[in-house]
């Protein structure tokens, strides 16, 4: 009888460890050298083992680690600071992760609405293709079926709509309804972006009903579109955010952001962690938002965005049979298949590539947004082979 895997086996892996990383490039056991364009999905935003959060790592390890929530922690003020001055939030509050987010995203838009004497508006608006984790309360947010068979019975008080839908939203807000929660680009979903004028509107609905607009920015902040956060593209700002991923740069670290409106039923006793916002996540963090925030670095992801797009529409040109389209904005970009995405993974390690395959038949690529120019061009070239030897 074979021995039940002692790491639960709820991931398909691929046959491939790393044992290291510099910079776009990832070092598997073996010495081979793959070109990183998945970035432990979309999280190591300045590449693997970068000098300055090495150093910064190394800095605070070497002074506290942890302390817990019951004294203040000057690094987590050092970080909410930088989050505050570069977004529309007033104040934040850190988690270990995207999911520890989202479930905080929810639980403080129904205390708005309790604390305003209004507890019946407990009803959350999220979108088909939506991921917003795996927690209970983040699967009933999304609903699709994959993630929630077996699972029931769910939380109530959420209701899915057509994706970017703003008529079926206007129908749909009630007086029971607390918020709307989507992603500006759906990540996991496809690389499907809502589009500004669609972002507009619904900002604007949320407005009109008194609604807060949740935008999650776990997968599409910091940077990865070429803005700090993606919503800035449409000019608007929501009420509550959720962020991870690319904010710690590797190390586990999510933070929500909020106006002081928004937050104010959280009082003290309200929500905790014990881990979130400790020294050495928020050390690091800071310095993540140190360099991704500044407008040098975003308008290099810019033009680094707009090499890779041109070339990858190239790369649809020539492979028609395969590729539909490029989609994304920024370093957030996905290739539509006319095939399971999982064959193009999977001829992408034969060419020493990382990519990460999505729903609706989308090959995402989630590059590190320092990645250089040479890196990208070799990217595009390991591609193409990879498409190619589908074609063979
Ligand atoms: C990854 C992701 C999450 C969940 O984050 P975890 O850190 O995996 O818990 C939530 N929302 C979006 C949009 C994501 O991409």
């Amino acid at each position: 009888m074979s021995e039940f895997p002692h790491v639960l086996p709820t991931y398909n892996r691929a046959p491939l460890s790393f044992e290291r990383g510099e910079g776009s490039w990832a070092v598997a056991q073996d010495g081979t050298r793959y070109l990183d364009l998945g970035a432990g999905i979309a999280v190591n935003v300045l590449g693997h083992a970068h000098p300055e959060l090495v150093a910064t790592l190394t800095e605070q390890a070497q002074r506290i680690w942890h302390v817990s929530n019951l004294y203040h922690i000057p690094e987590q003020e050092r970080l909410a600071d930088l989050l505050v001055e570069n977004s529309f939030a007033d104040t934040v509050f850190f988690t270990n992760s995207g999911t520890e987010a989202a479930e905080l995203a929810i639980k403080m838009a129904r205390k708005y609405w309790d604390h305003q004497g209004q507890p019946d508006r407990f009803e959350i608006l999220t979108f088909d293709g939506a991921f917003h984790g795996r927690s209970t309360g983040a699967i009933a947010a999304a609903g699709s079926e994959k993630m929630v068979a077996g699972f029931g019975p769910l939380m109530p008080g959420f209701c899915q709509l057509p994706w970017g839908d703003s008529e079926a939203l206007a129908a749909a807000i009630t007086d029971k309804t607390c918020a709307v929660m989507l992603e500006p680009i759906q990540g996991e979903g496809g690389i499907r972006p809502l589009g500004d004028a669609e972002l507009r509107k619904i900002r604007q609905l949320c407005d009109e009903t008194g609604t807060l607009l949740i935008l999650d920015e776990v997968q599409c902040g910091m940077g990865r579109t070429g803005r700090l956060f993606a919503h800035e593209y449409a000019g608007i700002a929501p009420d509550i955010m959720m962020v991870a991923k690319g904010i710690g740069g590797g190390f586990p670290l999510g933070a929500v952001l909020a106006t002081r409106e928004a937050a104010a039923g959280m009082v003290a006793g309200t929500h905790g962690s014990t881990y979130g916002g400790n020294p050495l996540g928020c050390a690091v963090g800071a310095k993540v938002m140190e360099i991704v925030s500044d407008q040098a670095f975003l308008a290099e992801v810019n033009r680094k965005a707009s090499l890779l797009r041109q070339k990858l529409e190239g790369l649809v040109a020539t492979y028609p049979d395969i590729f539909e389209e490029v989609r994304g904005q920024g370093l957030m970009l996905g290739l539509k298949c006319k095939r399971p995405p999982g064959e193009l993974v999977a001829a992408g390690y034969g060419q020493q590539i990382l990519t990460v395959a999505a729903a609706d038949n989308t090959l995402r690529l989630l590059p590190p947004l320092n990645i250089t120019d040479e890196d990208i061009a070799e990217a595009v070239s390991r591609l193409d082979k990879a498409a190619a030897s589908l074609n063979g």
